[in-house]
């Protein structure tokens, strides 16, 4: 008997115990025990994700006796037999006569029969024959096995089912959808990690997206594109320094992911956030305070005029000693390209520009 299934992951373990079950029943009857083969993994997709499954291999002999093996039992029901098989019957058992025994020959009213097989020969067998027909004497303990053999490969098939409901772990879904749903919920409610909102009692950012998704909130194709460009940053960005940024590259680089993955991917966005911070502070920093006067030793970098309703604008973009760049509208040209000068001026603002950090000065006198 060979018999292949494709089956949600998370049902693996259950066919693992039935088959463990049967081959600790096979042993203790000197019968052929069954082997069990993944033959292949996969993601069977439904909607904007999916289901992790399992196809699989049973494979081993029947039960049997003799040379005798027993392939299938007739229950024999009034518009004719329910066929329980291991393997596809002659089409005659669907009809077979309750009251018939191959072995016997006496017309008798019996409510089960088995049907062996050896080679090409089947035979069907009362269950009070068996013990003649095989001339073994345990037989109804093989058969009594042959029953569960049965039973345990109608619930294997079962197990083909997938379990109802979302939630279940070889559910998985799009990793972009997912995060397109965190980065609403953040937008929504503030970000919000799963242990900050054991503290607070605050809903998690991923619980939260997990239900929009859920109830399938409608996505804009903003939201795509938000949830992407997250995905390329940390595909193109991330380091695994530590173990939670090496998961995170690995989840940005899954199409799909499972409900245990959430809270990760929903802390995605959180995460690029802060790194594009650190990469500012990385690209210069600000100097002094708004509203605060600075003195700065200063190199012009570059020099644009820009109209405006007023007149002309001089904008100076410049860099003081340690490369921090300084910015400056004059209102007048005052300064050359590559000019050093020692500026004092007060702080405007503090400004990002291209993921560097700018100290935009008013009033600056060359000193
Ligand atoms: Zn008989």
């Amino acid at each position: 008997m060979e018999k292949t299934y494709q089956i949600p992951e998370e049902n693996y373990s259950r066919v693992a115990g039935l088959v463990d079950k049967l081959n600790r029943r096979a042993d203790k009857l000197g019968q052929p025990v069954i082997s069990l083969t993944v033959i292949r993994k996969y993601v069977e997709a439904v909607g904007d994700g999916g289901i992790k499954k399992l196809e699989i291999k049973i494979n081993g002999e029947t039960p049997g006796v003799s040379g005798w093996q027993f392939v299938g039992a007739l229950q024999h029901e009034q518009a004719g037999n329910i066929l329980r098989a291991l393997e596809e019957l002659p089409e005659g058992y669907r009809t077979a006569s309750p009251e018939n025994c191959d072995h016997c020959g006496y017309i008798r009213n019996r409510a089960n029969t088995y049907v062996l097989r050896s080679e090409n020969e089947y035979k069907q067998v009362g269950s009070t024959c068996l013990k003649d027909f095989t001339g073994y004497a345990d037989i109804h303990e093989v058969a009594s096995y042959a029953e569960s053999f049965l039973t345990t490969v109608e619930q294997i098939a079962e197990c083909e089912d997938e379990l109802a409901g979302f939630g279940h772990s070889s559910r998985v879904v799009s990793t972009l959808v997912f995060l397109a749903y965190a980065i609403r919920a953040i937008e929504k409610y503030g970000w919000c990690s799963r242990g900050k909102a054991a503290e607070s009692g605050r809903e998690a950012t991923a619980d939260a997206a997990g239900k929009m998704m859920s109830d399938r909130a409608e996505l804009t194709e903003a939201d795509r594109v938000a949830a992407q460009a997250v995905i390329d940053y940390i595909s193109q960005n991330g380091h695994g320094k530590t173990d939670y940024e090496w998961n995170l590259r690995l989840l940005a680089e899954q199409e799909f992911i499972s409900p245990n993955q959430f809270g990760f991917v929903a802390s995605m966005p959180n995460w690029v956030a802060s790194e594009k911070a650190k990469s500012i502070i990385s690209n210069g920093q600000h100097i002094g305070a708004v509203g605060e006067k600075i003195t700065v030793k200063v190199i012009v970098n570059e020099h644009k005029p820009i109209a405006s309703d007023y007149g002309i604008t001089h904008l100076y973009k410049m860099s003081d000693e340690t490369g921090n760049t300084v910015v400056w509208f004059a209102s007048n040209e005052i300064l050359k390209v590559g000019q050093s000068t020692t500026l004092k001026a007060t702080v405007k603002q503090h400004s990002v520009y291209q993921n560097v950090a700018q100290t935009v000065i008013t009033r600056a006198k060359v000193q």
